[in-house]
This record gives C-alpha cells, structure tokens and sequence, in this order.
C-alpha cells in the first residue's frame, strides 16, 4: 500500500489530464494512474463543443444550444459558466506551451466552424488551432491539396472530389500534389505521426518548404494532413505559411491523432511542472469500498498487484473504448466499482438500424450528481468521494452530438475542482485529528 495522496485520477486522456490540473492548481497532491493514453492519440486538434442538436440539426452557436439539452446531459449538470470555465483553463495551459486554440467568430459572437478532413469532408467543431483561419477557407480561389508519397492515408484526388460536393467550396480551382517522402527506406505504409515527426527532426523545415514552395506557387491556400511537427507549440506550420506566402491549414486526420498529441502534450508538460505523478501501465482492478466511501484502489502493473490510496478521486475512464464501460451479456457495469449502468432490459433494443440515430448503447455510462459524484440505480448517491468524468458519463454521445473534447474538458476540470475541495477538507480534518500526521 503505497502513502495516501490528496487526489488520485484515474485515466490520462483528456478528462483525466483536466481532473489532474485542476485538483493540482488548487495545491493538492496529485496521482495520475493510467491504462493507456486516451483518445488524445486518435483524435484531431480540434475541440468539439456540441455540433449538432439532439434533432440532428447543425449547431451554429453551442452555447445557446447547450440550454436545450436533456437534464442528464454532462452540460446540463454542469451549465454553461462551468462549461466554459473548463474550456477557458484548457485554451490558457496549451496556450502557455504554443499551441493557441481558438473559436471562430461571427457577428462578434463564438461560433462553431466547418473544417476541411483528409477524407474531403468538413466536420463542425469549435476550438481550432489558431494556425485555420476560417475566413481564409473561405475566400481562396486557388487552392493546392498536397499529401506526401507513400502516405496512403489522405490522396489530394479523393480529397478534391469530395470538397467540391460543398456549395461553398465547388467553385474553387483544385491543384492536387504529392510531395516526395522524407524517408529513404520506409518498409511499411506511413502514418500522420511518423511524417510529423519527421518534419521536427534536421532538415524537416528545409523539406516541406522545399517540396512545397513551387507547387504552392499562384494559389491562396494550402491544405494538407497534419503533419507539421508532433509538438506543442511547432513553429512549422507558421514557417511554412511564411515562405509560401498564403495561409497553409492542416486537415483533420484519422488516428493517429497528431493534433490530438500536440494537446496532450501540452497538458504533460504543465502537469509535470506542477509536480503531478503519473503511474502508467497501471490497470484499476477494483475498489475497496466502506460506508458510501472509496477507500483504496487495487492496481495490477507488470505482474504486480497492490493498493493504493487518496482522499479524493477521479474516474475518467472512458467509455466503452477507453476501457472504462463493460458491456457484458444482457448488462453494462463500470469497471472499477462494478456500478450497473442502465440500458434497455432487451439487448435488441441497444441498438438500431441508421447508424447515427439515437444508439442507447452510445449513451450508457455512470449516471451523476450535479458534483459529478455516482448515482446508484434509484438515485440516491453511491459515493461521496469518488467524481466521474469526460466519456464515462450516461446521456451523451460525443460521435453524433460533435461534444467528446468538450465534455472531457468541462467535466474534467469541475471533477479535478471537487476532488480538491474535498481532499482540502479532509486532510485539514485529518491533521486536526492527528496533530498534523497523517
Ligand atoms: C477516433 C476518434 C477521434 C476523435 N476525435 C475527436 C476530436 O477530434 N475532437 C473531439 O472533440 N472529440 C473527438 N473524439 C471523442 C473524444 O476523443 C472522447 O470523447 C474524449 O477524448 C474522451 O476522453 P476521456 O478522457 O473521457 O476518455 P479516454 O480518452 O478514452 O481516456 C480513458 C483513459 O482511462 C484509462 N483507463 C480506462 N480504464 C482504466 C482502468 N481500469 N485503470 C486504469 N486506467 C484506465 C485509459 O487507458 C485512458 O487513459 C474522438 C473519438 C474517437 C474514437
């Protein structure tokens, strides 16, 4: 049993990461203990607020939106002033490491953006690195789409295609581009993050602004795949925009999500200078659990078991995808305190047939308090130290509501706040008790 820590978060994707700042500003002691890495390292750089209503139509201003959710909704729990204060922590902390995310605007107000992806269609989403100029989307003429040899993820011919289905952006004139790859062996098909990391290393400037200035040569606007360096705060994209002369913007990809590292790595870095621990590879088996009370987690890492222990915690686990939801035969259960999660009795009725329609099975997770603390299945709150976060949470759906940063975030930080509240109160009821030792 290793010594009690003011808050332990459970899972490192972005609704831990938040949880773990927001507990550690407010001068707890922090323990990260973490699986994996997260959707932050399949996902892009851009966070999604809420782009389309509960009736499917596209949202054009999230935060008015917001206040016609379901009273379940993770945003309805919180409102709209904890939802922005979560966004306003997290824009403030990447911007401190370079990577400045930003709305776009109109009539003054924030509003949500269309942006272009590697597979040519535009996703809704509201914070964007500050590097998409939406009104530079929509003025160019002449526009070069430009992916690199050997990268079998984006084909500017495809993406061209499908860019012209949009009214907005059919009457453009297309140059469609390949530039020659940055390594000389590449013995399988290269990804997003090996040509962004490539483009980090010596000579990785020269490449891209050599391959790319001629081709670029007469058009306003550059598309390409995210490429621009791995990191934080890269200054390639600007330098590229530099040389060329016109705006350069990189499409939203598919996993790996080099955007989505870039935002993570922010995070790391002030994390780590606030003094948090992260323990990865370490899997939450379970809980002990005592009079409505966590009282220790039970880790597995490596072949070893042991537990751990906090006056405070944080579950952002995910959904089903980040390990944090079990579905199993006729039932879903959370995994580390085995809560049950509701879902339709008939396993037929979990799904249904158009895709993006309403899937119970998509909504399924830990129903909570408006402190974000578990409610068991009549209600009544089943534990008073323990705060869920991000995707773990019922009544949402990030894949058709357009909301999975966003509810990460806002949750994330109001949980990180709680559990600090929390273990304030306890260790100074603890060191009353004691003299000081705890
Ligand atoms: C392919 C893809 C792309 C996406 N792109 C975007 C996007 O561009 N913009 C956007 O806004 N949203 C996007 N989303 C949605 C968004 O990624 C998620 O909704 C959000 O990131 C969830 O964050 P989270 O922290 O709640 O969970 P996750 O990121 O899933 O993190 C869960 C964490 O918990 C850990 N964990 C789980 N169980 C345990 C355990 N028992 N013990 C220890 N650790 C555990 C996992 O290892 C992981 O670290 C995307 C989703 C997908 C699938």
């Amino acid at each position: 049993m290793s010594r009690t820590t003011d808050v332990i978060v459970v899972g490192s994707g972005l609704g831990g990461l938040m949880a773990a700042l927001a507990a550690a500003r407010q001068g707890r002691e922090v323990r990260i203990i973490s699986e994996g890495t997260g959707c932050l390292a399949i996902g892009t750089g851009c966070v999604d607020l809420l782009g389309y209503a509960p009736d499917g139509a596209s949202v054009e201003d999230p935060w008015a939106a917001m206040t016609e959710l379901a009273p379940a909704h993770p945003y309805s729990l919180l409102g709209a002033e904890k939802v922005r204060a979560g966004l306003d922590a997290l824009t403030e902390t990447t911007a401190k490491h370079g990577l400045v995310l930003r709305p776009a605007s109109r009539d003054g107000k924030p509003c949500n953006t269309r942006v272009p992806t590697i597979m040519g269609t535009l996703k809704p989403t509201y914070l964007m690195p500050d590097t998409f100029e939406p009104d530079d989307l929509g003025k160019a003429k002449r526009v070069l789409v430009a992916s690199v040899m050997g990268f079998r993820d984006c084909r500017p011919a495809l993406v061209i295609d499908q860019l012209r289905r949009y009214p907005d952006w059919a009457g453009k004139e297309y140059f469609p581009c390949l530039i020659p790859t940055p390594f000389d062996d590449a013995h399988r098909a290269l990804n997003a993050l090996d040509l962004a990391r490539a483009a980090e290393r010596p000579g990785g400037s020269e490449w891209l602004i050599g391959s790319l200035k001629e081709r670029a040569e007469g058009c306003d606007l550059v598309l390409m795949p995210p490429i621009c360096g791995r990191h934080a705060g890269s200054p390639l994209t600007r330098e590229l925009r530099e040389a060329l002369g016109c705006p350069v913007v990189e499409m939203l990809s598919i996993p790996p999500g080099v955007g989505g590292l870039r935002i993570r790595d922010a995070l790391m870095r002030e994390l780590a200078a606030l003094g948090v621990e992260l323990v990865e590879n370490a899997n939450v088996i379970g809980a002990g659990v005592a009079e409505g009370k966590c009282l220790s987690l039970d880790i597995s890492s490596t072949g070893r078991s042991y537990s751990t222990k906090a006056r405070a915690y944080v579950l952002a686990t995910g959904g089903i995808l980040g390990g944090g939801v079990l579905l199993e035969p006729g039932r879903a259960i959370e995994r580390v305190f085995g809560l049950d999660l509701a879902l339709p009795a008939d396993v037929a009725d979990w799904t249904e047939p158009e895709i993006f329609g309403n899937q119970a099975v998509s909504k399924v997770g830990v129903r909570v308090d408006d402190k974000l603390r578990p409610l068991d299945a009549n209600g009544a709150l089943a534990l008073e130290n323990v705060f869920f976060a991000g995707r773990t949470l019922a009544a949402h759906d990030p894949a058709v509501e357009k909301s999975g940063y966003g509810v990460a975030v806002a949750t994330g930080w109001q949980a990180g706040l709680a559990a600090a509240e929390l273990a304030g109160a306890a260790r100074h009821t603890g060191e009353a008790a004691t003299g000081g030792e705890q």
